[in-house]
């Protein structure tokens, strides 16, 4: 089975060689084919299609406020605009605009919005607290000693969070937020710690959420999900017993579900024991991949 969770597949070489050299980067902003990413604050401003839509770059555009997203199969380079924070932006407000585009738009939006809103959010030293300004045709900000800064460099940051399905006996452990729309249940979720593997997260998560203990975790897949820059690791582990002790500042309610209780949920049939979660979720992906598996 192939999975393909949402947001993956970045259809663009990111081009990293480019990213050092601003004689590079000033000819590739004066291509007349070189394309701006429309953005509004950090939600796409869809095409007539409902997809992504791009405009040209202007005449001699500040080459210092864009970000190279890279190139398509033709060399035309692709940008992104940094700007400044937007405020009042509903971190969710995005979610209607989703389903318009294409997978390989996705993947293209997810960097692009986790770039930009990390800019937005990095516009000062960690270190010393001095004005950064955006290096590396944005993939880096650097804190400027001529100009009285630490020197420090900073890199875009991925924060990896486990996902996980506890199996025992033929059913895998669901549970629900209080904030999950009515009826939705999905895979238990975490932050990695710092010090943790990705299976000392798993097993730390699934006991502290659901008191279960588990073992034999195994990698599914991932994706990046970029409200603001997680990266999501889909995972499988054997619990030991089906005894449930919910942390309820975590989670609403958790339930076993069959296989046969998941396909339903997938299908969206409306007797189904669950309101399966969207398919650009990755857990939607990691069920879908676990009742597709013999036993
Ligand atoms: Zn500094």
């Amino acid at each position: 089975m192939i999975l393909a969770p949402g947001f993956t597949g970045y259809p663009l070489d990111r081009g990293d060689e480019m990213r050092d050299d601003m004689r590079n980067l000033d000819a590739l902003a004066g291509d007349p084919r070189a394309k701006l990413l429309q953005l509004n604050g950090l939600e796409p401003v869809p095409g007539p299609d409902g997809g992504l839509s791009w405009a040209p770059l202007d005449e001699s555009p500040d080459i210092a406020s864009l970000a190279l997203l890279g190139f398509d199969a033709g060399r035309v380079p692709h940008f992104a605009r940094l700007g400044d924070p937007v405020p009042g932006q509903p971190a969710y407000a995005v979610w209607a605009l989703l389903g318009g585009l294409s997978a390989p738009e996705a993947a293209i939006y997810a960097g692009a919005r986790s770039l930009v809103d990390w800019h937005m959010r990095h516009r000062f030293c960690a270190n010393c607290g001095h004005v950064t300004q955006p290096m590396r045709a944005g993939w880096a900000r650097l804190c400027d000693a001529s100009a009285g800064g630490c020197g420090a460099e900073h890199f875009p940051r991925t924060d990896p969070v486990v996902i996980m399905l506890a199996e025992h006996d033929g059913r895998v452990l669901l549970g629900r937020q209080p904030r999950f729309p009515a009826g939705r249940y999905s895979a238990l979720a975490g932050f990695i710690e710092v010090g943790e593997s990705i299976e000392d997260a798993v097993i730390r998560e699934t006991y502290e959420e659901a008191g279960l203990r588990v073992r034999r975790v195994r990698y599914v897949a991932s994706q990046p999900w970029p409200f603001p820059s997680s990266l999501m690791i889909a995972c499988i582990a054997e619990a030991e017993d089906d005894a449930i002790r919910l942390d309820e500042k975590e989670l609403e309610h958790a339930k076993w579900v069959d296989r046969a209780g998941v396909l339903a949920s997938l299908a969206g049939d409306p007797d189904a024991p669950f309101i399966a979660p969207p398919p650009i979720a990755i857990a939607h992906t990691l069920l879908s991949w676990w009742a597709a598996q013999d036993s």
